[in-house]
């Protein structure tokens, strides 16, 4: 039943350690290090901030895969030294959408999203620690060895998320993840009426809420990738007092989605799926697909305050981020 948006992009413009030493002279004053905060020419990282970002979608982390999106703990850890390998850095999905994109020059940022809160993503020990092989377990364990890979990812749960664990949402929020809408009953929207749509994201909200009260729900994601009838209903709406407005919803499938400084398209940002190599483009299909395309992939500058991508690209910049542009 996935309804597969493959929108293919082929044809689119798309220190020094300045040890000081404790039996230097005392007479002359001891120069402070130099440090230097100034980012590198854009050029020289060749730096594009308007072009694209995979946002990888995943399903269930597990031993033993049913579903096509499906990946075993070993699948999930080798992807995740792939992006690691590649320069790829996580941001949430609000993140993304906000364009709160603040990486180190000459890095690309990655959106990891979770559907469905399975407890193959998050679920614990008898002694309360996450599980070691659930999706949370691995990103954690993964930037324990690469302090410079931030273990965040956006998880789109349903009421009740990851067996019903009490302990499961506050722990996302405490640890830097998102926590998104994906409906209270994993409902098929396009099936539902105004009311049912608003419904269902306005109990989803409020669960989320009322186990992570500090939490604010940014994005959802479209279970299925199916939209209600009436579009809109997916990014604002409310129901018996309660409303609901989001920044992104999230589509499913099938190609990076653009930068937020570019042509971005809120109402249906689309992801990437992760899986075993059984759908066509997929993350393996996209990764390859940006590395031999190096001039159409994110490419961060250095400096959050800055836009920078090379100027035979300016038109592609939308006009609400032209007091940050840094053409080049
Ligand atoms: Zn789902």
């Amino acid at each position: 039943m996935t309804v597969l948006r493959v929108v293919l992009l082929l044809a689119t413009t798309l220190a020094a350690c300045t040890s000081q030493n404790a039996m230097a002279p005392v007479e002359a004053p001891v120069a402070a290090p130099v440090v230097t905060t100034t980012p590198p020419d854009p050029a020289a990282v060749a730096a594009n901030e308007l072009g694209l970002v995979p946002v990888l979608m995943y399903h269930q982390i597990t031993p033993d895969p049913a579903g096509e999106y499906d990946q075993t703990p070993a699948e999930f850890r080798a992807e995740l030294e792939r992006l690691y390998r590649e320069n790829y850095r996580p941001v949430t999905a609000a993140q993304y959408i906000a364009g709160e994109l603040d990486l180190p020059a000459g890095t690309h940022p990655v959106v990891l999203t979770f559907d469905d809160s399975t407890d193959s993503q998050l679920s614990f020990t008898a002694t309360g620690a996450v599980r070691p092989d659930s999706a949370a377990g691995i990103l954690a364990e993964f930037a324990a060895r690469y302090p410079d890979f931030r273990p965040v990812a956006t998880f789109y749960v349903n009421n009740e998320p990851f067996g019903a664990d009490p302990r499961a949402l506050p722990w996302l929020a405490a640890h830097g993840h998102e926590i998104g809408a994906h409906t209270a009953d994993h409902a098929n929207l396009a099936s539902l009426d105004a009311e049912g749509v608003q419904r269902q994201l306005v109990r989803n909200v409020r669960a989320v809420t009322t186990a992570a009260p500090e939490v604010t729900v940014r994005t959802m994601a479209l279970p299925l990738g199916i939209s209600p009838r009436d579009n809109a209903l997916a990014r604002t709406g409310s129901w018996d007092g309660t409303s609901y407005a989001f920044d992104a919803v999230m589509l499913v499938g099938a190609n990076p989605a653009p930068a937020p400084f570019g042509p971005l398209d809120p109402a249906g940002v689309p992801r990437i799926r992760s899986g075993r190599g059984e759908v066509p483009f997929d993350s393996a299909y996209w990764l390859d697909w940006l590395a031999a395309h190096p001039e159409q992939r994110y490419t961060a500058d250095g400096d959050p305050a800055r836009v920078s991508f090379p100027r035979t690209l300016s038109g592609d910049l939308a006009a609400r981020w032209a007091d940050r542009a840094n053409a080049y």
